[in-house]
């Protein structure tokens, strides 16, 4: 049992003082006490978060952040980065995807992230056959999330096509299965991750565009446990493709035909009509916004207010791991509704915390994020497993701030630069700001680096 003492922390009523909790084997909340005295517990100083879920991301894409970043044709977008993604893809030998990955997840340690949604999509090998093993390059993100500690839910990804009705383009070759080999990929992954405490296994037909209407609309009867995460109408281009082949909006499409529930994240679900927004809140299902990614690939500026208006519930993803950052995601998502509006303060709850921004946002995130993961986490209470956030009070704003202004300050000016210890499952991972095995992860991470940008 460890025993832990929270100097300050944010509980769901509300920010409380020393808060002692016991943590069982298994890593969860056992015994939980505010204004409780120290005695010979464990100190956590600051303020102390429920660490936040990070619902979307591709851990190798990490390597190709600042790869994409160079105007080589008159108009870049979408579809031109997603070449690069292509060929980043095509380069990395299965040892440099585990370094990559692990360098994401530790950043996600580092800056206010404790548990990840993999959204896996490389399984073959680069000439495009499959592994001996077909769960050869899950194990890589397995490790990669061993040695990083922390949480993992994994989503191995059907991915057998171009568009609806187009066969796999060469460059997709390390992404493609059809369903059957996506059943055999699942049912290996599954085997792999009983090592792993903790790790749930969910799946992901990867879109509307990637994989066959029927095998996405069939795979919630296939796999009748775990969570179900898609792309969706991420861009206007795809919208169009999907309407064209299949009659119906990818969102419209997925409401209609696909059984989209409360185990269900569609991710970005950036471009939807009204109908689409309030059926998707109406579903109960998690909209899988991940806005750094969306600025940064020119997507669009998701429907925030409408979709909260309806009840609709959200969480945030660091997708391309472009800029891994916690509390940015957030305000990107605010700013954007902003800028869109012309207004402030778009997303926050008058009738909460003193009507903060902030605490808005994250009480939000939290639960979105861990219906999303279906793990037990998002909230610092009995019963759930003890990943915790704690920000440095001493020399920052946090030392005179009221507690009701403490997450505002985390997520719009002090940001994961106030990030001081972090826990997963009552262990400690991150220290001052750094992770336990940084030096490690950043020495293999910069040689497969060096590989990549010398082969694209
Ligand atoms: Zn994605």
């Amino acid at each position: 049992m460890r025993r832990l003492w929270l100097e300050q922390a944010f509980l769901p009523e509300g920010w409380a003082s020393g808060v002692a909790l016991d943590i069982d084997g298994s890593g969860r909340i056992a015994g939980l006490a505010a204004n409780a005295p120290l005695a010979d517990r464990e100190t956590v100083p600051g303020c102390v978060l429920p660490g936040l879920p990070n619902l979307h991301s591709h851990g190798f894409q990490r390597a190709m952040s600042a790869l994409a970043q160079r105007r080589r044709a008159a108009a870049e977008d979408f579809w031109s980065w997603r070449g690069v993604m292509y060929r980043t893809a095509l380069a990395l030998p299965p040892d440099d995807i585990a370094a990559v990955t692990a360098m994401a997840f530790m950043e996600m340690l580092e800056r206010g992230f404790t548990a990840v949604a993999e959204f896996h999509y490389l399984h073959n090998d680069s000439a495009g056959a499959p592994y001996a093993d077909p769960a050869e390059l899950a194990t890589r993100v397995i490790e990669a999330a061993a040695q990083t500690g922390i949480g993992l839910t994994l989503l191995p990804v059907l991915y057998s096509a171009a568009g609806p009705n187009r066969p796999p383009e060469p460059g997709q070759r390390r992404f493609i299965t059809d369903l059957d080999g996506f059943l055999r990929l699942h049912a290996a992954t599954a085997e792999r991750l009983r090592a792993l405490p903790g790790a749930v296994l969910g799946a992901a037909p990867h879109s509307l565009r990637a994989a066959r209407a029927a095998d996405v609309a069939a795979l919630s009867g296939l796999l009748p446990e775990g969570p179900l995460h898609i792309h969706a109408a991420e861009q206007t281009g795809e919208v169009a493709e999907v309407e064209a082949a299949l009659g119906a909006r990818p969102v419209e499409f997925l409401l209609r035909e696909a059984g989209v529930d409360a185990r269900w994240c569609l991710i970005h679900a950036t471009h939807m009509t009204a109908e689409e927004t309030a059926g998707l809140a109406r579903a109960g299902a998690v909209a899988g916004l991940c806005p750094i990614t969306e600025a940064d690939l020119g997507d669009g500026i998701f429907n925030g207010n409408a979709f909260i208006d309806a009840g609709g519930r959200f969480g945030v993803g660091t997708d391309s791991n472009v800029a891994i950052e916690a509390p940015a995601e957030l305000r990107q998502l605010e700013w954007s509704q902003r800028l869109r509006d012309r207004r402030r303060l778009v997303l926050a709850d008058s009738a909460r915390d003193g009507g903060s921004t902030g605490a808005a946002l994250y009480r939000a995130a939290l639960a979105g994020g861990a219906q999303a993961l279906a793990q037990p986490i998002g909230a610092i209470a009995l019963g759930c497993r003890a990943d915790l956030v704690s920000l440095r009070r001493a020399g920052t704003d946090l030392a005179a701030l009221s507690a009701e202004t403490r997450l505002d300050h985390y997520i719009f000016a002090g940001g994961a630069r106030l990030v001081d210890h972090v826990y997963v499952a009552g262990r400690c991972l991150v220290r001052e700001g750094r992770h336990d095995a940084r030096a490690a992860i950043e020495s293999r991470f910069a040689a497969a680096l060096r590989r990549l940008e010398d082969a694209l």
